[in-house]
């Protein structure tokens, strides 16, 4: 039987998205994939507010985050993390031998514009990385303010992971500031996984010429440039995700339209929040809550794989808590195409099977 989708990734993906994964293939070098590539391109500056260059990733947004941090970061790049995905930035960055200090707040906390401000005075560094929404503890940043902040250092490029919130919040990346832009097809935008999208900045792109060493595939500077250029990549792109996402931008766009998308999600994300506090408790401070992924704090101390063994047959299943958290905590997905409806259906068996 299928279960529906209630981990935050991947998601449920709609009959008629994957039925595109199985359009016929065209040379990655003939015109046909450069005009798919600019019609993509312009659909993801819509999405994401930007004038900058999109470059698509054959890979999953974690070769974005590598590829960037290593491609751009010339003195040495402040990670900010409010859990496991900020903490993976940092392991990127010490893997690769790119100069890099981790600066983790307290359980639950967001990164504050604040502490942003303090680290980038001592002039110690030139990029900053901050995860929008984290997804291992449901907190969301406050991209914007920080990048306020970050506006007042010139040399200082600012790279937002927002893999799993792009396409389910409203990110404004050229009025945020934000250099690079990343973001994965499997979580708010509604497609498999396997590809991730990015905007990328001139300044991003004249900072990764000054790097000497930034590897092959992941070469930012390469990707960046045959993307201007011929709307076409250094290697084989993943054409099959490249038709599901042209037609999933369509659907997001002008089918349900960006307001009616982020309402829904924001609208999800508050009743999910409703029920955790009226049963359980919520691991993100108020205020810094995420619209796509609510961390449930496991109050009760319910056995979640237990939980998921009755949520099967009813055709539903939610994720455990992430790394550590992995039992203090789990989280529920309300993000990409799920509505409302089959959330409610989520919640009343929840709390059939709880005896809620
Ligand atoms: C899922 C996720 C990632 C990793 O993305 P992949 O596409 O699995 O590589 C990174 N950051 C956040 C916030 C995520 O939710």
């Amino acid at each position: 039987m299928y279960k529906h989708l209630f981990i935050p990734g991947p998601i449920d993906v709609r009959e008629a998205v994957l039925e595109r994964m199985a359009t016929p293939m065209i040379g990655h070098r003939s015109k046909e994939m450069t005009v798919l590539q600019q019609r993509i391109s312009k659909k993801i500056q819509t999405l994401m507010g930007t004038e900058n260059v999109i470059v698509l990733y054959t890979s999953s947004g974690s070769g974005i985050m590598e590829s960037a941090i290593r491609s751009v970061t010339r003195k040495k790049a402040a990670v900010f993390s409010v859990g496991a995905f900020g903490d993976r930035w940092y392991e990127m960055a010490v893997t690769n031998r790119v100069p890099a200090d981790l600066f983790q707040s307290e359980p639950g906390e967001p990164t504050t514009p604040e502490m942003v401000d303090e680290v980038l005075a001592t002039g110690e560094y030139d990029v900053v990385t901050v995860t929008h929404n984290e997804t291992s503890s449901g907190i969301v940043n406050p991209v914007g303010a920080i990048g306020e902040v970050i506006k007042k250092y010139p040399d200082v490029l600012f790279l937002v992971d927002a893999v799993s919130s792009l396409g389910g919040d409203w990110i404004p990346v050229d009025e945020w500031g934000i250099d690079i832009c990343i973001t994965s097809t499997q979580k708010c935008i509604g497609v498999p996984p396997g590809m991730s999208f990015a905007s990328v900045s001139e300044r991003a792109y004249q900072a990764a010429l000054q790097v000497e060493y930034r590897g092959f595939y992941l070469d930012l500077v390469k990707i960046y440039e045959m993307a201007k250029a011929k709307a076409q990549y250094p290697s084989t792109p993943s054409l099959s995700h490249m038709y599901a996402l042209d037609y999933q931008l369509e659907y997001i766009l002008h089918t349900e339209g960006l307001e009616n998308r982020f309402a829904r999600h924001a609208r999800m994300a508050k009743k999910v929040q409703k029920w955790a506090l009226r049963h359980f408790g919520l691991f993100a401070k108020e205020g810094y809550r995420s619209n796509t992924v609510t961390c449930v704090q496991n109050t009760r101390g319910i056995d979640v794989a237990d939980l998921n063994a009755k949520l099967a047959p009813l055709g539903f299943v939610i994720s455990d808590g992430y790394g550590k958290y992995k039992s203090k905590t789990f989280r529920i997905s309300h993000m990409g195409d799920t509505q409302d409806l089959l959330l409610d259906e989520l919640l009343a068996n929840i709390d059939n099977i709880l005896g809620l």
